[in-house]
């Protein structure tokens, strides 16, 4: 593509003075991203085209990944070693007086994510194209994407992420693919020949428009294609006008009414809040999408009754499930399909994966609410109920009692989770524990009447961007120990396990991570206006702030050792810095209130001259792709501290064992099978086992009250949030109740004394840098089997049945 820098350096120059009219010298750092960003993506657009072409002459089967969240992060530096230019643009650019680190932050970050969910998705589009397969995404371009973060004396603020206000220079619109969605309004029958024909008279239509983004292969040739959705109105102004007589507020409140579905991600995962408009949300984007699919596959296949040859549907948690009745609708109702052959070609297509065990998750829609928005959806639903509920009185007759659990509506409510289950031919869990509690607890019926439907597929995390792009000093370090293949196949990475003695690897080893902790101390000082020591234990839990991820435990245990270091002269620990990174969902009080105590302790600890030579915290504000990408490479310890059984994977986990920080965690989701990688010596396990908890949370039998009163420690910690001795009088009450008054749900006062054994045989083997970086090297030589390129090859081959393509 480039020949070589001269050649980069004259199309550059030509490139700016054209798209800017203006003379390089009075070039911004957007100006020049900008010039840069066209300059790839024109490289980009060819291998696109050339994609889509082979794919259909191929007659490869594609696989469409549903999901209402892609948490991308940016995308400039991801091109760039996609298409192999990475290091003749950065010097190409150097000489032009440009460093690609600043340019890179000027691009827009799309946030369309929560947390790991989202994130997960990202990391598997990559994966597809790395390995060639056609795979491609589906979504909704959302013009806001989560909140911005601000804490403002210890407390979040939250400001509108208005990410496209300048352009995003990696999509295109596509107007000409655009598709109609239906909402609303009645439905009737009319009779035709043998049967009946259905009729539908939308109260609204909204216009889904596609914008096309390019998901660039490893230095393979192949993109694949995200599709995110926009809503716009079917009219033009002048048709609306007429239509409606002339009235110029009715159109602004028109199209203001439907532009809301695409306006913004719901930034809570968990909770009750926007109901109808989220459904409306689901509906759209999966409708778009199906609709498109089919356009594009029935050019080319006279029919659909082999559907599950030619495609498959992945659906990302429940969100997406208004695809199985909506590819119904599709069969029956507009290719003349009979009922049974339309319900076997959906399962064929079909596949599900579950990502929660918090029952505040699994998403249930009130019957009149999703009746009135999507009334030919509802009536195939209630079919689909009707077939279901029937088959389980006639073959599984002993169910009967537990028909309120399995229906797919029960109690005036949808639940969806049921319906992914009985519309899919794949349930699968995304960690090991995950999958068995799946099968055991959640979905035993379920499990009972299809046991061949459920498989795990472990979560897994691309080591492009997670390793090669984020931390490029360890990236060649590895090679030049091992050679160059793990980049290609990432568990090679094993050839580092023979070599974790190797005093050599060990001190480079220690001098990356120290050069990496001095990047990240710059930025907290920018940041925060804090100070930090490169040498102290980079101590470090990010993630999104919830009462089962425990960040409580995390502070309770930084609070006892303020009081160590305040009252014991004999204490002595390793200096450490306590970096937490961490957005609560708007409407989650105690979740705010958890980041206002972290703040306080921050504000008490790094003010006392008695203790901040020994502790920092830092809270970093709004925690994201980019900034993570920062953060892992600069991390000593792995904060995994969940209540056990309650995190399904976890994948941050595994971006931090890839970038050689220890973890200190639960046995819960995939910290299980780190465990069983790195073997127990090579990690710090601590806590109730998930058994333990389940037993507690099934048979009772667990008294905070008892911890607070046997523990002396403990209760003066937990007084002092409301005592008024550190704090304001009552100012923690909140945190206090849901530890005394409400029982401490997570137990974390039960894991407190563990998780602070686990802390002080870290601090320990930190005092013994040999052994600790014999663990750090075993660790980064056992995270291959987290690539989500090994995840990714699970789903093609044993979900999806799809082939790579040699593009
Ligand atoms: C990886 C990632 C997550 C998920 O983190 P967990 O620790 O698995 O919850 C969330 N947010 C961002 C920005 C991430 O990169």
């Amino acid at each position: 593509m480039f020949k070589d820098k001269e050649q980069f350096k004259k199309t550059f120059n030509d490139r700016f003075v054209t798209m800017h009219g203006k003379g390089i010298g009075e070039a911004t750092e957007n100006d020049v991203y900008q010039t840069l960003a066209s300059m790839i993506r024109e490289h980009v657009t060819s291998d696109w085209m050339h994609t889509r072409e082979t794919y259909v002459h191929k007659r490869s089967k594609q696989v469409y990944y549903f999901s209402l969240e892609f948490l991308l992060g940016r995308f400039l530096y991801n091109n760039l070693l996609s298409l192999d230019v990475l290091g003749l643009v950065q010097e190409s650019l150097r000489e032009l007086g440009h460093e690609l680190a600043d340019l890179a932050e000027e691009e827009p970050e799309p946030g369309l994510g929560n947390g790991g969910l989202g994130r997960l998705a990202a990391c598997f589009l990559d994966s597809l194209a790395a390995l060639g397969l056609p795979g491609h995404g589906n979504g909704i371009r959302y013009q806001f994407g989560l909140f911005k973060q601000k804490i403002v004396d210890g407390y979040q603020v939250e400001v509108p992420d208005n990410w496209l206000k300048n352009g995003n220079m990696w999509e295109v619109r596509r107007a000409d693919k655009a598709v109609d969605v239906p909402f609303g309004g009645h439905v009737w029958l009319e009779q035709h020949g043998e049967g009946y024909r259905i009729h539908h008279e939308p109260a609204e239509i909204v216009r889904a428009v596609p914008y096309d983004m390019p998901i660039v292969g490893y230095q393979n040739g192949v993109v694949n294609n995200l599709r995110l959705w926009s809503a716009e109105s079917p009219f033009d102004d002048d048709e609306f006008l007429d239509r409606n007589k002339g009235n110029y507020k009715d159109l602004l409140a028109h199209k203001q009414s439907i532009q809301t579905i695409s306006e913004f991600l719901y930034p809570d995962d968990t909770t009750y809040e926007g109901k109808v408009l989220r459904l409306k949300q689901q509906y759209f984007f999966v409708s778009a999408g199906l609709k498109s699919i089919l356009q594009s596959h029935k050019k080319r296949n006279a029919s659909l009754k082999h559907l599950g040859n030619i495609i498959a549907i992945h659906i990302n948690d429940t969100h997406p499930v208004v695809s199985i009745p909506e590819l119904m609708r599709i069969l029956i109702d507009e290719e003349g399909f009979e009922w049974e052959e339309a319900w076997r070609v959906t399962k064929s297509v079909m596949s599900f994966t579950n990502h929660t065990l918090l029952a505040e998750a699994l998403e249930r829609w009130p019957v009149d609410m999703f009746r009135s928005l999507l009334p030919r959806i509802y009536m195939i639903v209630e079919e689909i109920n009707r077939r279901f509920c029937k088959d389980v009185l006639e073959n599984y007759p002993h169910l009967e009692k537990h028909m309120r659990d399995i229906a797919i509506i029960s109690d005036g409510m949808i639940n969806m989770a049921n319906l992914a289950v009985v519309g899919t031919h794949s349930t699968n869990g995304v960690a090991q524990i995950h999958t068995e509690i799946l099968k055991q607890r959640e979905m035993r019926y379920f499990y009972e009447m299809f046991p061949l439907r459920f498989n795990n597929k472990t979560n897994g995390i691309t080591h492009r961007r997670w390793l090669m792009l984020s931390n490029p000093l360890l990236s060649e370090r590895i090679s030049e120990a091992i050679g160059e293949s793990w980049k290609q196949h990432p568990s090679d990475l094993q050839k580092l396990v023979k070599l974790a003695k190797d005093r050599q690897l060990q001190q480079d080893m220690a001098s990356i991570k120290r050069e990496n902790k001095l990047r990240l101390a710059e930025l907290i000082k920018e940041e925060n206006g804090i100070e930090v020591d490169p040498d102290s234990i980079f101590d470090v839990q990010v993630k999104r702030l919830h009462a089962y991820k425990r960040q409580l435990l995390n502070a309770l245990h930084i609070h006892s050792l303020y009081y160590r270091l305040k009252e014991d002269k004999s204490f002595k620990m390793v200096p450490r810095t306590f970096i937490f990174g961490a957005k609560a969902a708007p409407g989650y009080h105690y979740a705010k209130e958890v980041i206002r105590y972290l703040n306080a302790l921050a504000t008490l600890i790094n003010n006392d001259p008695d203790v901040n030579k020994f502790i920092k915290i830092v809270f970093l504000e709004n925690y994201r792709v980019s900034l993570a990408e920062k953060i892992f490479p600069a991390s000593d310890v792995s904060e995994q501290i969940s209540t056990a059984s309650y995190e399904a994977s976890g994948t941050g986990n595994m971006k931090f064992m890839m970038n050689g920080a220890l973890t200190i965690g639960t046995l819960d989701g995939a910290n299980i099978e780190i465990r069983d990688e790195v073997e127990d010596k090579n990690i710090f396990i601590f806590g109730l086992t998930p058994q333990e908890v389940m037993n507690y949370k099934k048979y009772g039998g667990y008294s905070a009250y008892d911890q607070y009163s046997s523990q002396p420690e403990l209760r003066r910690l937990i007084d002092s949030l409301v005592d008024g001795s550190l704090f304001g009088v009552g100012e923690f009450r909140m945190i206090y109740d849901s530890l005394l008054t409400y029982n401490d749900e997570f137990l974390i006062l039960k894991d407190f004394m563990s998780y602070q054994q686990a802390q002080e045989r870290i601090d320990r083997v930190y005092r013994n840098p040999e052994l600790w970086y014999e663990m750090v090297i075993c660790n980064i030589g056992k995270s291959g089997v987290f690539s989500s390129d090994r995840t990714i090859k699970e789903y093609a081959n044993a979900i999806w049945n799809i082939k790579p393509v040699q593009v």
